[in-house]
């Protein structure tokens, strides 16, 4: 049988919608239907494998997908060494600073000794870092606007687009640290001419579709 290229898509979540989209419109059919978690186009050979996105560059690493779509923050965060294909542009959000409403902020600097609850400690550590600044992280994988509210948090670090859950939990952004949007990553050496080719047929095709969109 044909060689297929993989490509892992977020099962559901909020790079599910575009990231399908952004392939339909390459001219590329396919079901579509959500439970499922594996299948393949009808006219391109492609086939798609819907995951956590968290799971998605270990998967691409291991060779389990070729490709995939992921918002630049996971990846970057994941530190796996893989290469960033194309910037799709959509997912846009950043990490930020939130502290609690009554607290002066001047800076980063003034966040030196503090406990920083967030999902990003690479990220953040690394931004940190290079300010001279040093602080301790509470990781939590969830619902880290509540941690100043509940005493285990000085201040968080968390992707904000609009800032409305910010407020709700007594916070107020800060400062932006860092900004992400969707890409499209894959291994360095895919390690085969025939998936190779069909990657560069994909990447023709997102490249006009982008290209009409712009
Ligand atoms: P999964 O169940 O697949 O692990 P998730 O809860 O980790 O899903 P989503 O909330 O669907 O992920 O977010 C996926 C990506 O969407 C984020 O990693 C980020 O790149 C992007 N994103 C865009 N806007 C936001 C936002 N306001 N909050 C969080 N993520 C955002
Ligand atoms: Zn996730």
């Amino acid at each position: 049988m044909a060689q297929m290229l993989r490509i892992a898509i977020q099962k559901s979540g909020r790079l599910s919608e575009k990231s399908l989209e952004i392939i339909k419109k390459c001219g590329i059919k396919f079901g579509s239907d959500e439970r499922v978690l594996k299948e393949q186009a009808s006219n391109f050979p492609l086939e798609f494998l819907y995951v956590r996105d968290d799971d998605i560059p270990a998967y691409i690493r291991d060779g389990v997908a070729d490709i995939g779509i992921v918002g630049r923050n996971e990846y970057d965060e994941q530190a796996i060494d893989l290469q960033v294909l194309r910037d799709l542009g959509f997912a846009k959000c950043r990490l930020s600073i939130a502290v609690p409403q009554n607290m002066q902020y001047t800076g980063l600097a003034c966040l030196q000794g503090m406990r920083i609850a967030t999902s990003y400690p690479n990220i953040l550590g690394g931004i940190l870092k290079e300010q001279g600044v040093q602080a301790s992280f509470v990781q939590v994988s969830g619902s880290v606007e509540v941690t100043p509210a509940v005493g285990i948090a000085d201040a968080i670090c968390d992707l904000v687009s609009t800032g409305a859950t910010l407020a709700m939990n007594g916070l107020k952004e800060v400062q932006a640290i860092y900004t992400s949007t969707a890409v499209m990553i894959g291994r360095k050496q895919i390690g085969s001419s025939e998936k190779e080719a069909i990657l560069k047929r994909l990447m023709l095709r997102i490249d006009a579709v982008m290209r009409a969109a712009s």
